[in-house]
């Protein structure tokens, strides 16, 4: 069986993500931190479109936690292969650098940038030995423009843009590709209490986007007719750059 893992899959852009490559024929893992309910609406979702997937509950800043779960499961799946990673999973917690608390660093740091290390390396080797893979990334505008407010979350998506690069550089000759989606503004609970009558009037088309529009990205970059795309950065924005 051919699977792909979406971290913080159950909900928002993850679960969007999810039901997207359902219609490219992919067994799903649904990773989630704590919100299992949420990922139970994921999962059930899945199977009402017909297709295949599980739950696979872990933190993925704490690489005890990636090993022993992910690490367990792909032990007991010798025949499956996990060929799209979707490193989906963050937070954000924005103060200004001044107020910030090493906490908020350091949480912000852990969740969105090693993350991508222990989640991408356990997967790669066996990605690398069956020739094939697809790694996407999703970062933000944040990490490309800087925004105030969030040195931490620029900060790491940044992080993750150049591990993105790099990666995509070591492993391109082995059919593994490596790319990053960064979103702008878009609509789920990590946005919610933002101002977005004025954040939208700075977006040149005037709106939030759907995670559906982010999803839409990433199963393009997933798909085989991107096989000669890798170590790129895809902007949704609705042209806010
Ligand atoms: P969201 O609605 O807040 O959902 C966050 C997801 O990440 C949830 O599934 C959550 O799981 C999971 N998660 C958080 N910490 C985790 C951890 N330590 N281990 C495992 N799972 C964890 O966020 P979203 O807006 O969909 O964002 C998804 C990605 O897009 C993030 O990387 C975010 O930085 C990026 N992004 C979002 C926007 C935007 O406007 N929304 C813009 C740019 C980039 P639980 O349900 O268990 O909590």
């Amino acid at each position: 069986m051919k699977y792909a893992l979406v971290t913080g899959g159950s909900r928002g852009i993850g679960r969007a993500v999810c039901l997207a490559l359902v219609d490219l024929g992919y067994a799903i893992l649904v990773n989630y931190k704590s919100n299992a309910a949420s990922a139970e609406e994921t999962l059930h979702a899945i199977r009402e479109k017909g297709g295949q997937g599980e739950l696979l509950a872990f933190d993925v800043a704490d690489s005890e936690a990636v090993g022993q779960v992910l690490g367990g499961w792909i032990e007991t799946h010798a025949d499956d292969a996990i060929e799209v990673l979707i490193n989906n999973a963050g937070i954000r917690q924005d103060n200004l650098m001044f107020w910030m608390t090493n906490e908020q660093w350091h949480e912000v740091l852990h969740t969105n940038l090693d993350s991508f290390f222990y989640v991408t390396k356990i997967l790669l080797n066996g990605m690398l030995a069956r020739k094939t893979g697809r790694i996407i990334n999703i970062v933000s505008l944040s990490g490309i423009r800087g925004l105030p407010g969030q040195t931490n979350y620029s900060a790491a998506k940044a992080g993750v843009i150049g591990g993105t690069k790099a990666l995509a550089q070591e492993v391109a000759r082995r059919g593994v590709t490596v790319n990053a989606v960064a979103p702008g503004f878009i609509h789920t609970d990590m946005t919610q209490g933002l101002d977005e009558k004025t954040l939208a009037g700075q977006i040149p088309m005037k709106r939030f986007g759907k995670p559906e529009e982010v999803a839409a990205a990433v199963a393009f970059l997933a798909s085989p007719q991107a096989s000669y795309i890798t170590g790129e950065v895809l902007c949704v924005s609705g042209g806010l750059s």
